[in-house]
């Protein structure tokens, strides 16, 4: 008797004993998330400005507990972002654990609402970001970005929207979707990028299963090919009607736009050369709670992957008023991007008003970016009027989709922010030096007088070429070191 007691307490212990609690607490500043992200109490799982979402080992009166065996028989929890009078049709087979004026949060897989999306929170710890290098300073246009900026062409970007709205549904897991990701993958192939296709499954309110496939194209940067800029958009797409069987869910603005933004971006930047590598990404999955992009970021996060920032494109068709201007969305944990955003708006296009401001509802892509240690920032459409026709079977080039010049001005800050970090290597009357391309291992720069200016310590490949962007104008020497121990010395100008 006493012996099944033992048992049966053991087995107590070991069923409910170390359950650990879902709980949430409310942050008022970055201070304070960032003690809770110190605290070894915690696993933080998710953080807003005002909140973060995590597992305790112990409760104390500042949390408030959601679920008091965390993902016990769960593997994800849902954001949606959803007035509360109508939470009550978005919970999907799920409970909700708790209902705030602009979103509930519910335990297991919920639905996204009708015009937003939603966030799946995943049993895994978030990281705050942290900066790695700085973002850099403009102080003037670089014309051979403006250059790069002035390809943008409307007809490429509105043929892009028109193949994906042609589709008429990308729900997660159609076949159309994985259609849609094969020709993302192919368009980027034929621009030369190394191009993945990432699996992943997805646990919806509608059954679990495999998702279309994240496209992720990388452009490998001459001097740091292993430290990255990204940007990205999502090619799902989501109407109710498509859910049961009684319409489409064509997804012209939202979000064939943005990869037409990323697409036509690639098109433009591979015809140069960066220092840095740059990733071209087009995730499945979006709508249901950002699972491809959280496949993704989390994956990058685990290899440690170097990224200096992750700009987001969803949405940028439907132009409210008559003056394109873009609201820009992020958290305060990342505040330097959304500085240096303003930052090359302002250089080069002095006249655009952008606006830092917070969304009341709906998520997208940096958000995972922003989770998972990076610096993410997405550019949006005004927050106020957005495309109302999103997530319906009218969500299609004409009225959702009014203005390509405003796609255009979001695409060429896209490439914008991303090549003034990526940095373009500038080739200009540096012909006399191609010849050197024999087993480099290292090679220093000089001024006339003999000053060093710059050297390359590490060229792990035969080089044909090399950069002097970071040279004024000027007469220089350069020094080739060979492997064999040779050095060879060449006098070139930068003009
Ligand atoms: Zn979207």
């Amino acid at each position: 008797m006493k012996k099944t007691f033992t048992l049966l307490t053991l087995m107590l212990i070991a069923m409910f004993g170390f359950a650990q609690s879902f709980v949430m607490i409310n942050t008022d500043n970055q201070q304070e998330t960032e003690d809770l992200f110190n605290n070894s109490n915690l696993k933080i799982h998710y953080y807003t400005d005002n909140f973060v979402l995590a597992t305790a080992k112990t409760v104390d009166e500042s949390m408030k507990v959601l679920d008091s065996q965390a993902f016990s028989d769960n593997d994800v929890y849902t954001l949606v972002y959803c007035p509360q009078t109508e939470q009550q049709n978005y919970l999907g087979d799920g409970e909700a654990l708790l209902q705030t004026s602009n979103f509930v949060l519910v335990k297991g897989a919920a639905m996204p609402y009708k015009n937003d999306g939603a966030v799946a929170i995943f049993n895994k710890e978030a990281k705050l970001p942290v900066a790695t290098r700085d973002f850099p300073v403009v102080t003037a246009e670089n014309p051979i970005i403006r250059g790069m900026m002035d390809q943008v062409n409307m007809d490429s970007l509105e043929a892009t929207v028109q193949h994906l709205q042609d589709y008429q549904s990308r729900m997660w897991n159609s076949d159309n979707a994985f259609a849609a990701s094969d020709w993302i993958a192919g368009r980027m192939a034929a621009l030369g990028l190394e191009v993945e296709q990432q699996p992943f499954y997805a646990s919806t309110w509608t059954g679990g299963g495999e998702a279309a496939p994240n496209v992720i194209g990388i452009q490998r940067g001459t001097l740091y090919p292993d430290v990255y800029v990204v940007c990205g958009s999502h090619f799902d797409s989501f109407s109710y009607e498509a859910m049961y069987g009684s319409g489409n869910c064509p997804g012209a603005d939202d979000n064939a736009t943005g990869v037409a933004s990323v697409l036509e971006s690639a098109r433009i930047m591979t015809q140069y050369e960066f220092e840095y590598s740059i990733v071209y990404c087009a995730y499945g999955c979006e709508e249901m709670g950002l699972y491809g992009s959280e496949a993704y970021a989390s994956r990058c996060q685990q290899e440690g992957m170097e990224i200096i920032g992750y700009f987001n494109n969803d949405m940028n068709g439907y132009l409210y008023g008559d003056a394109i201007h873009i609201d820009c969305i992020y958290p305060n944990s990342v505040a330097q991007i959304g500085d240096y955003y303003m930052n090359v708006a302002n250089i080069y296009f002095p006249e655009m008003q952008v606006r830092h401001v917070t969304l009341s509802g709906g998520d997208s892509d940096h958000t995972s970016f922003n989770q998972h240690g990076y610096k993410g920032i997405y550019p949006f459409e005004d927050v106020d009027h957005y495309s109302p026709y999103i997530h319906t079977p009218n969500d299609m080039i004409g009225q959702s989709v009014n203005s390509f010049e405003m796609g255009q001005r979001y695409c060429q800050m896209n490439i914008g922010c991303l090549t003034e970090i990526a940095t373009v290597v500038d080739h200009t009357n540096v012909s006399e030096i191609d010849d050197i391309n024999d087993e480099v291992v290292r090679y220093e720069v000089y001024d006339l007088m003999g000053r060093p200016v710059y050297s390359e310590k590490s060229v792990s490949t035969n080089i044909d070429k090399i950069s002097v962007n970071n040279l004024k104008s000027g007469v220089y020497m350069i020094r080739f070191v060979m492997k064999n121990g040779n050095v060879v010395t060449r006098k070139f100008v930068k003009e």
